[in-house]
């Protein structure tokens, strides 16, 4: 018999803010701030439309484009954990972007207020814990980056755990980051970056040998690379992986050469995600199903890898113990 996916507790540490708002919210919004949107962004099916990892970047930033509120934030913010909830997250660190804000006239202070009040909304209403990290966009480059780092060590607030880094991996060097990441950990943030999804296990290696990341996203083509799966384990440095996202953008053809099977064989930590839900047509709770149904996963390895993800949450020690007891 198959095990009942909805009553497994589920954690999500890999998901863009900005990646998850509906086509629905994005014209809400976008009709309330007067934004008339690009014809091309929806097809006729409702869903973004995107062809190659460009092209959703694209729709992705045109997206985000019409947020141009802190309330904006927070109902997009509110929107997202809601919908977790009802699937059973109970637990999840979402990514958000300054320099998305920023682009649009809004200031740091007004995202981040936004996003804590839908925080603290959520959990009163629906008990799921939320927190961010912090983001920076890779391909607008490193003295960007920098100053996102900055904002995020100069404006600490308890729910800002972390800070990761987004977009296009072709650009620049992991290395070129160091600046910022060594910032942000030397003020306590958890710290992920994307590697290893377009770009093969040297990203990988960029990352870990340059970077003060305990966490990386996605990370899946490492296993192209024995020797990076051996130093994997053995720091104990976790991916964070996204199977609908790695078949929407194409990483792997199909279930069958998606190699979530192959890092947990191999000892590698991992949590399951869905990076951008609308995009890639997922949810976490539709890639926890994926694991049964494509993986042959079975519920007590789910609850492992839950319990998994919540130790290499960016979290404090006693949010954590507190979500481990819900996981049983
Ligand atoms: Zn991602």
């Amino acid at each position: 018999m198959q095990p009942e996916v909805k009553d497994i507790a589920k954690i999500e540490l890999h998901g863009h803010l900005e990646g998850c708002i509906y086509p629905q919210l994005v014209r809400r919004i976008a009709k309330r701030n007067d934004i008339s949107l690009k014809a091309d962004l929806f097809t006729s099916e409702d869903t973004f439309a995107w062809n190659n990892f460009v092209e959703f970047l694209g729709a992705y930033d045109e997206a985000s484009f019409c947020l141009r509120s802190g309330q904006d934030y927070e109902e997009i913010t509110y929107e997202y954990l809601k919908q977790s909830a009802a699937e059973g997250v109970i637990y999840l660190e979402t990514f958000i972007s300054p320099d998305h804000a920023k682009d649009v006239g809004i200031g740091y202070e007004d995202m981040l207020q936004g996003c804590v009040r839908a925080i603290d909304r959520a959990e009163a209403e629906f008990g799921i814990v939320g927190r961010l990290i912090i983001s920076c966009v890779r391909h607008l480059g490193p003295e960007r980056a920098l100053k996102v780092a900055e904002l995020a060590v100069q404006n600490p607030h308890p729910y800002v755990v972390g800070f990761g880094m987004g977009g296009n991996e072709m650009m620049f060097t992991q290395a070129d980051f160091a600046p910022a990441f060594d910032l942000a950990h030397q003020a306590g943030l958890g710290c992920t970056t994307h590697a290893g999804e377009i770009v093969g296990p040297e990203s990988v290696w960029d990352a870990i040998d340059n970077l003060p990341v305990t966490r990386i996203g996605h990370g899946v083509r490492s296993v192209e690379d024995p020797q990076l799966m051996g130093v994997l384990k053995e720091r104990g440095i976790a991916l964070e992986v996204c199977p609908g996202s790695n078949l929407a953008l194409e990483v792997f053809p199909d279930w069958a050469s998606h190699p979530l099977n192959r890092i947990l064989d191999a000892g590698i930590r991992v949590s399951l995600n869905a990076d951008d839900p609308p995009f890639f047509a997922t949810t976490t709770g539709k890639e926890y199903q994926n694991a049964i149904d494509h993986f042959g996963l079975l519920s007590e390895q789910l609850r492992a890898i839950s319990r998994m993800a919540v130790e290499d949450a960016f979290a404090d020690e006693q949010t954590k113990l507190r979500l481990l007891s819900r996981i049983g």
